[in-house]
């Protein structure tokens, strides 16, 4: 009998007649039972949310950097269960899932150091005569109850984005888990009450579109926080009202690799890059511009690297690459490459599905306009030109209708900071890839990929709204 997971509903465990399967990408074996919530357990959320509003707003900045930090240390005692829970409903690679565990827990601690720093600042005021003798200073406030919804692809730090910042600043937040592995934060939820949360402050709940979609339209809620993918991000915020809207969406990254490049760090790189948890990251490596100068050696190099990616079950230490997340993505990914080739492209390594899994691909010679290069891949799939002109690769970099990250590999500060000036981005990383992110970093996309910055101190700027006091000295 697979174990029965109730949602966290309004500070009480609950099921309901929707019941949810969650089973293992790998093969297939139920890993576990939810449900959905229904209106009733929704509408109960929003009402406990208000109510622990009352309280979480009034608790010290000492009170609520305690309760993350036993968060923290939950998530720590428990970490291997958490880690092998991640690697059996999201397929991710039980070596990666560790990783996303540490995460977890880094992204709470450091959300319970920045309780303590929710500052304002003084504003002289006496600029004009008419306003002589006048001083103000701010400070932030929290909004409200937060809407959260997370993506599969972390399903545990994602989620603690959304959760640990409302915490830090005195917010209340309702979060949907994706459907396929929701499990990761159910089980979180049972460390909230252990670690002091106010009953009805953080509900976790999976919901189908009907009642999902209410955490949209609600007005009761003040931010709707939102990580996944363009097209539903950018449909959810049309029709999110006056709320503010946080959208943390997707790319086709590019990184740069110039003439100057140390190929010994850009090549093991690049390969983690496009192949961790099978290119099912946000931030993957998609397109890779290579100097002419260097591509003969890099293109040999990189292939071989890559030869040696080893496929596999998650939960085996020695696994590099898991299966996608479903069937679904596995066939998208090979109908874009078998298009991709009767358009020109040239397959290097891979290029074919085993079942669920897709063979880690290199291709070139692909069309710019074709969707491997042009649309979010999301799969083990990357694909390499050559460029002559530094500035040439900027601007392919930027011919994208994303922009969340770029790397830049090179031992030139003026390429370095050229790249920093020119790229259409959220962050530029110099000799590292644009996979590279720790989690107190502003961290979010420009154009498609998104609104916003989150990374803790920031995602906490959203959640908290400026107000002003002025003093007149009569
Ligand atoms: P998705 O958009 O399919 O789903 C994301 C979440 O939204 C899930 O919880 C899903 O159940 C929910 N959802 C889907 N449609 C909805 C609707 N109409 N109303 C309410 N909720 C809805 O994305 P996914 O497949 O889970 O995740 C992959 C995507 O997320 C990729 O595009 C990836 O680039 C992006 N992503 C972005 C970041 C980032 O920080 N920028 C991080 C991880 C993933």
């Amino acid at each position: 009998m697979a174990r029965e997971y109730p949602f966290y509903c309004a500070g009480e465990w609950r099921t309901s007649p929707q019941r949810l399967e969650i089973r293992n990408p790998y093969n297939d074996e139920l890993v576990g039972v939810t449900f959905n919530a229904t209106e009733q357990d929704f509408e109960d959320a929003v009402t406990a949310a208000q109510r622990a509003f009352e309280v979480t707003r009034r608790l010290q900045s000492y009170e609520r950097a305690e309760i993350l930090l036993r968060l923290a240390e939950g998530l720590r005692r428990r970490q291997e269960e958490f880690a092998r829970l991640i690697a059996q409903e999201a397929g991710k690679p039980i070596r990666d899932a560790r990783v996303e565990v540490q995460r977890g827990i880094f992204t709470l601690t450091t959300a319970a150091e920045e309780a303590k720093r929710i500052g304002g600042e003084v504003i002289p005021l006496d600029l004009m005569a008419y306003s002589q003798g006048r001083f103000g200073f701010t400070r932030r406030f929290p909004i409200g109850p937060i809407a959260g919804i997370s993506p599969f692809n972390f399903p545990l730090n994602l989620a603690l984005h959304k959760i640990a910042p409302a915490l830090a600043s005195g917010n209340t937040i309702l979060l949907k888990p994706p459907s396929r592995d929701p499990l990761t934060m159910l089980t979180f939820a049972e460390l909230l009450d252990e670690a002091g949360v106010p009953k009805g402050a953080v509900s976790i709940m999976p919901m189908d579109r009907t009642v999902g979609d209410r955490l949209v339209t609600d007005e009761r809620f003040k931010l709707l926080t939102f990580t996944g993918s363009p097209d539903v991000g950018w449909d959810l915020k049309a029709r999110a009202g006056k709320k503010k809207v946080v959208l943390e969406l997707g790319g086709n990254a590019g990184v740069i690799v110039d003439r100057t490049a140390n190929l010994d760090v850009a090549i093991p790189r690049i390969r983690t890059g496009a192949f961790a948890y099978a290119g099912q990251v946000c931030i993957s490596v998609q397109r890779v511009f290579v100097h002419r100068a260097r591509w003969d050696e890099f293109v040999e190099r990189f292939v071989e690297d890559v030869k040696k990616i080893k496929m596999g079950d998650p939960l085996d230490e020695a696994t590099d690459l898991g299966p996608m997340i479903d069937d679904k993505a596995a066939r998208r990914t090979q109908d874009w490459v078998e298009s991709a080739v009767a358009e020109g492209a040239k397959v290097l390594v891979g290029g074919k599905a085993e079942g669920r899994f897709f063979q880690p691909t290199v291709l070139v010679d692909a069309p710019k306009w074709h969707p491997v290069c042009s649309r979010e891949a999301f799969a083990p799939l990357v694909v390499l030109f050559p460029f002559d002109d530094f500035e040439q690769a900027l601007a392919e970099v930027n011919d994208s209708a994303y922009g969340l990250q770029a790397g830049v590999f090179t031992s030139s500060l003026e390429h370095a900071l050229r790249a920093f000036e020119v790229l259409e981005v959220g962050g530029v990383i110099i000799n590292d890839i644009p996979t590279f992110r720790i989690d107190h970093m502003p961290y979010g996309g420009v154009k498609d990929s998104g609104l916003s910055r989150e990374g803790l101190r920031y995602a906490i700027e959203d959640m908290t709204e400026l107000r002003l006091v002025v003093f007149n000295r009569v």
